[in-house]
């Protein structure tokens, strides 16, 4: 194996990521930073930001991605593509192998891997995977212009992927399990104004069908309950929007998780119970998920990694 030492290692390229090198450069600890599966992380995947503070107008999250990413070069920070692939953090200097091939060795490691879209577990994802279903609204919205949608939800993200699919599509059903929407208020309303997405509350998805791709969405009303009603409906998209799993694997066996596999972090801090060792943005955020508090404790890994190297004498 080809070994690199560095004094500061950053996995992921969300905002946690990108904010920890800006933070981490500029307090010369040379970090180097892997970008991971999707690199820009989630917001790449989305439309308009409009509540990143310092965006009267709002943004892209592309765009957004973009110039954090710039912010993080300018200032020296060693962006890199690939997927870390496992972790040894038994001992410091922790081992982080990258692709299965090359092994870094750092003295500090911020841990910002993010979340990934969950599926609903139906053998049927599978079977029309990039045929018809999809778990990005706007990576795919563009082929289902003037088409019918299903999008599966009741949170923000549900509600914002409808509504950016109601602006191509000529229909989006949005199938919502509960009889009310988790979403804030503010999106619940854009979502009730739209003309062309239909609300299907209390409706669970057992199945999908067509013949070389989704065609259509097999559904019960009130399942389990008396009176439940099975009906099929015909669209031509399938979207998720059920929520996230933290990118956590590779680290579990090291630090300590919750029970959906967040990583725990002190209170009030980025660190983990390894010295040295940081977990910012997502991968260790339940609660509010969001590119600014991401951000936020992308800094505060920084800094915490840096006052961790100064006391060790680093
Ligand atoms: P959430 O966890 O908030 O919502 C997930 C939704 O999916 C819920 O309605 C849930 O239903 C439903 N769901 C979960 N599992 C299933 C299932 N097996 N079958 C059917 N439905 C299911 O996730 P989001 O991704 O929407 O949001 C995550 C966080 O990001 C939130 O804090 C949100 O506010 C934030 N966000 C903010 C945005 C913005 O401000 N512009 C945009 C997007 C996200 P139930 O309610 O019944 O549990």
């Amino acid at each position: 194996m080809n070994n690199e030492r560095v004094r500061c290692l950053i996995i992921g390229s969300g905002p946690a990521g990108y904010t920890a090198a800006i933070y981490a450069s500029r307090a010369n600890l040379n970090p180097v930073l892997y970008e991971g599966i999707q690199p820009g992380g989630q917001l790449t995947t989305t439309t308009e930001v409009e509540n990143f503070p310092g965006y009267p107008e709002g943004t892209t999250g592309i765009g957004l991605m973009e110039d954090l990413k710039k912010q993080a070069v300018r200032f020296g920070a060693d962006i890199r593509a690939g997927i870390a692939t496992a972790a040894d953090l038994s001992a410091s200097p922790y081992q982080l192998t990258i692709e299965g091939e090359k092994v870094i060795e750092t003295e500090t490691l911020i841990i910002a891997t993010g979340a990934t879209a969950r599926y609903l577990g139906l053998a049927d994802e599978q079977k029309y995977a990039g045929m018809g279903v999809s778990a990005c609204a706007t990576c795919d919205g563009f082929f289902y212009r003037k088409k019918v949608v299903a999008v599966v939800g009741g949170g923000d993200t549900a509600c914002e992927e409808a509504l950016y699919l109601a602006s191509l599509a000529s229909k989006v059903y949005l199938i919502v399990r509960k009889d009310h929407l988790r979403a804030s208020k503010v999106m619940q309303q854009r979502v009730g104004e739209a003309t062309n997405i239909q609300i299907l509350f209390e409706h669970t998805t057992v199945g999908l069908f067509g013949e070389k791709g989704v065609e259509g969405v097999c559904l019960v009303k009130r399942k389990g309950e008396p009176g439940e009603e099975k009906l099929s409906l015909a669209i031509d998209g399938f979207f998720l929007a059920i929520g996230h799993t933290p990118n956590s694997g590779i680290f579990k066996e090291w630090l300590d998780t919750d029970e959906a596999g967040y990583i725990r972090t002190l209170p009030g801090t980025a660190s983990t119970r390894l010295p040295g060792v940081f977990a910012a943005g997502d991968v260790a955020d339940p609660h509010y998920r969001q590119a600014i508090t991401a951000a936020a404790s992308g800094c505060m890994a920084a800094i915490e990694a840096d006052r961790y190297l100064i006391t060790k004498g680093g």
